[in-house]
Parts: structure tokens; C-alpha cells; sequence
């Protein structure tokens, strides 16, 4: 990878929306960075901040907001180092501090070894990490962990890339992130079957050279046409991931791996929709399209945003070639997916939105109602309710089912230990929930880094910590915030013996 070497000036130069305190905000992380990091080396024997340096710089590539890019600066360094969060907080905001705490949650999550329990391991990441940017940190870091594989003993490399396929390129797929999502499941599908990757590398290369004429013909022809309909366009092929390739070919048995035609898609960039009806209409003209396989993302995008127009066409020279047409606009969100929306502007708004919609929960200036977990994001509800779309996204969506969301949230403990407990829990069931003294020697907690009330109402994602006390007794004033039967029953039992 010729990836080395990022300074914080190539971050800033690929960044957007920039502003001196934006651009302040970042080189103050890379210096932050780089003296807490110190003379700290990666396994390959880099300086560590090459690390957060490269997934900084990812994430500016990928038009995300100045936060995001610091705390991918920061992102190891509650880890790593001696830093804690109130120090991030003080040097740069609640956001960034919050940022960071929420990458080193999500990555204290280890991979159980049942493959059932992916599902709900990427349930539980999407809950820890609250911010859907703390997600898109995640998987940039981890793209750079699978570049840089090879120096891990086998068995870490063996289970960082089952996880990876598993619970990570899933994720980036919902998301809409594809260039990511490709760049993980190779990487990933290399390090654990490098043969079965090399017969479909090898496969994809012999036909990409078989149909290169074909596609360089029909595509002359599409330029010449749409021309001369003076619409501007500007033309991609692009290649099919190796992994992608895999799945399809084991999907399709029966079917001769001869005949995949989206292999090599042709990617047709207009100015605008109208644009994208119109040149499929011409190029329909010109080449006989294959029935029944033109669809419509423009009217009805994907769940994830995704949208173009797909159709395949007979080249005439015994191929068949897939063709999208799609903006700008719609070519830059079909890459980076859920990122595109911070690159159109970088204020908190782009982000509590999308939060959201996402995670059914706002940001502060929303009403309590949206606060909630109980709300489903949209997105969820549309894939259940559109059949046609469930394909693709099925197999990352069962294990979300609707009921656990709205009945249950996932909270942690200090060490990062997972409590699991029905919506509108208060640290008192937590407490119990953790073990039977801590509930009943209970006296303050701490949500979140913050003094609160035993009578708060635990959120998804919260840090809980209990502080007890030998003289702290239950009282029966708690029976009315309690949620759960375990303390009930435990704080009964505690008042009777006390009666007694
Ligand atoms: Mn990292």
C-alpha cells in the first residue's frame, strides 16, 4: 500500500468544508496525537500515529465533518494510552471526547466464537455506538487493521477476518459505504481463503480481458449517442469485488459463472435524473435490453439512499453488459454511502439527523420523544415492509428484529461488560442486575462519567457505575422506578428481612 507517510497536511488538503477553526481543530489532534503516541510503534514497525493518521485521512477523503477527523486522529488514545476522557473533553469538546470513548466501546466487543451470535454482535455494536460516526471510524480503522494483517500471529489474523466479514462489511453494506464494504470482504476474504480468492481473482480477470472489446465498443457507442442528444456525460467501468463475486457464483450453482454480466458495469454519469431516463431510453434504442432486469433505484432508492438506474444490454457480440446511469451526486453516495451526507455541510445537523433516522434517537434540540430507543428507524421498517429489497439486506436485518429494540436497550459496565435490560430501566435494576450487593449496598451512580439520579432512565449505550456504600440500604421509594421483576423481588425480600 502506498499509504504511508500521511502528514496533517495532506489531511486538511483532501478534507471539505473547511475553516481555520476546523483546520485548528484537526493539526491540534495530529499534535495531541503524536505526543501521547509518542515513540510507540505499530506491529509493522511504523510510528503508531501512521495508524490514525491513515484512517484520518480516510475519513476527510470521505467528506466527513472536522470532528469526525480529529477523533480519527484520537481514536487509539484512550486505548493506548495514559489520556481519559475529560482530558479529550477539555482540549476538544464534548463531541470529539465522545467520539473517541465511543470507538474504544465498540472496539472492547470481542467476536464470539458461534457463528450464530454475529447477529447479535453487530446489534450490540450498533447500540454501543450510538453516533453513527463512531461506525464509520470503526470501519475505516478496521480497513487499515486488515491492510496491515500480516503481522499478527494466525489465530488473531484468522478472527479478525471472519469479524470482519461478518460483522463489519455487513454494517458498511447497510450503510451504503460499497467502496469500503469491497475493500474489507476482499481483504478479509484473501487473508482466510487465499485460494478460493485467487481462482475468483483469476476468473474475474479472464473475463474482464474476454469482454474489455465488448465493453470498450458499446460504450463508444453510448458516448456517441447520448452526444449527439446533447446530454453530458462522463463514463466508468467498474469491476465487481472478488468477494462479491465469490457469493454470487456459489448463489448461482446452476447457472454457468460465464454469464454474470454485472462483472464489469458500466457506470453512465449525467447531470441530472432526467438525464439518467433519457440516456437509458437512447441506449435502449441502440442495444436490446435483457427483460425484466431494468430497475428504477431512482424512484424507489434503496433503503441505504442508493440510487440509478440499472438495465443490462445485449453488446451484440454475445455479451451482456450492465448499465447504470446515475448523477453525480448519486455516483459519490453510491461510494461512500451514509458519509456523503456530512460532506455536504459540516454543522451538527447532518449528523443528529441522521442519527436519528438511524438510531431512532436525536439530538438534544428534538423532543424527548425522539430520545427514546423506542422509536425504529425508518430504514428498518421500510426493508420489512419492501420484500424486493430484503435480498440483499436479509441477512444483516434478521437478527435486528423490532422487538428488541423496543423492549430492550444494552448498557455497560465500566470494564465494557454488556447489561442487557428492558427499556426504561434505572441504575437500580442495573445494579441488580450485576449482582445482588451492589443493589443492595447502592448509594450514588455515575452515567456516563456524570453524577445522576437513581430514578434516571437508562439510555442504550450508557456507562453505568455504581458507587456503594456498607451503610446504603434499599428503600421502598425504589419499587416505583424499577423495571425489572430480579429487583423487585430483591428489594422486597431486603424490606421484609428489615421488618423483621
Ligand atoms: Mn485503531
Amino acid at each position: 500500500m502506498t499509504r504511508l507517510n500521511i502528514t496533517v497536511k495532506d489531511i486538511l488538503k483532501v478534507s471539505q468544508n473547511r475553516s481555520p477553526f476546523g483546520d485548528q481543530l484537526i493539526k491540534d489532534s495530529w499534535n495531541f496525537a503524536k505526543k501521547v503516541h509518542g515513540n510507540q510503534k505499530r506491529l509493522s514497525g511504523e510510528p503508531y500515529l501512521s495508524h490514525p493518521a491513515l484512517v484520518a485521512y480516510l475519513l476527510a477523503g470521505s467528506g466527513l465533518d472536522k470532528s469526525t477527523i480529529a477523533a480519527g486522529l484520537l481514536h487509539d488514545t484512550l486505548e493506548d494510552t495514559q489520556t481519559t476522557h475529560k482530558e479529550l473533553k477539555e482540549n476538544f469538546g464534548k463531541e470529539v471526547a465522545d467520539l473517541v470513548r465511543g470507538v474504544t466501546k465498540v472496539g472492547g466487543l470481542k467476536y464470539a466464537k458461534k457463528r450464530q451470535q454475529a447477529g447479535n454482535l453487530r446489534n450490540l455494536f450498533i447500540a454501543a455506538a450510538r453516533d453513527i460516526r463512531v461506525i464509520i471510524i470503526k470501519l475505516f480503522d478496521r480497513l487499515h487493521n486488515l491492510e496491515t494483517l500480516e503481522y499478527h500471529n494466525k489465530e488473531r489474523q484468522k478472527r479478525k477476518a471472519i469479524e470482519s466479514l461478518e460483522i463489519y462489511a455487513p454494517i458498511a453494506q447497510r450503510l451504503g459505504m460499497d467502496s469500503l464494504r469491497i475493500e474489507i470482504e476482499d481483504l478479509a476474504f484473501l487473508n482466510l481463503y487465499p485460494k478460493e480468492y485467487k481462482k475468483v481473482a483469476d476468473f474475474r480477470e479472464k473475463r474482464v480481458k474476454e469482454t474489455e472489446e465488448s465493453v470498450k465498443d458499446t460504450l463508444k457507442i453510448i458516448k456517441k449517442e447520448l452526444k449527439k442528444n446533447k446530454i453530458k456525460l462522463r463514463a466508468e467501468v467498474r469491476k465487481k469485488g472478488i468477494y462479491s463475486l465469490f457469493k454470487k457464483i456459489k448463489r448461482i450453482k446452476n447457472i454457468d459463472p460465464e454469464l454474470i454480466y454485472d462483472l464489469t458495469p458500466i457506470r453512465v454519469i449525467v447531470e441530472d435524473s432526467s438525464s439518467c431516463y433519457q440516456a437509458m431510453g437512447i441506449i435502449h434504442s441502440k442495444f436490446r435490453p435483457l427483460p425484466k432486469n431494468i430497475k428504477d433505484f431512482i424512484s424507489f432508492p434503496k433503503p441505504n439512499g442508493y440510487q440509478a438506474l440499472h438495465t443490462s444490454i445485449f453488446t451484440g457480440k454475445g455479451e451482456v453488459i450492465e448499465v447504470q446511469m446515475m448523477t453525480e451526486e448519486m455516483s459519490r453516495r453510491a461510494d461512500l454511502g451514509v458519509a456523503y451526507n456530512f460532506s455536504l455541510q459540516d454543522d451538527s445537523s447532518a449528523f443528529s439527523n441522521l442519527r436519528s433516522q438511524v438510531f431512532g434517537f436525536a439530538g438534544k434540540k428534538k423532543s424527548k420523544k425522539y430520545q427514546s430507543s423506542k422509536k425504529i428507524p425508518g430504514w428498518f421498517e421500510e426493508m420489512v415492509s419492501n420484500q424486493k429489497d430484503m435480498k440483499n439486506t436479509n441477512e444483516f436485518f434478521n437478527n435486528l428484529s423490532k422487538d428488541f429494540f423496543n423492549y430492550r436497550i444494552l448498557v455497560f459496565t465500566p470494564k465494557g461488560d454488556i447489561v442487557n435490560l428492558p427499556i426504561d430501566s434505572s441504575p437500580i435494576d442495573f445494579a441488580y442486575y450485576v449482582h445482588s450487593d451492589l443493589g443492595d449496598q447502592l448509594k450514588a451512580v455515575e452515567i456516563d462519567g456524570e453524577k445522576s439520579s437513581l430514578s434516571a432512565k437508562l439510555k442504550n449505550g450508557n456507562i453505568v457505575e455504581i458507587i456503594t456504600s456498607p451503610s446504603a440500604t434499599p428503600s421502598s421509594n425504589w419499587l416505583n422506578y424499577v423495571k425489572t421483576t430480579l429487583a423487585k423481588k430483591k428489594i422486597r425480600r431486603f424490606l421484609e428481612k428489615q421488618k423483621k
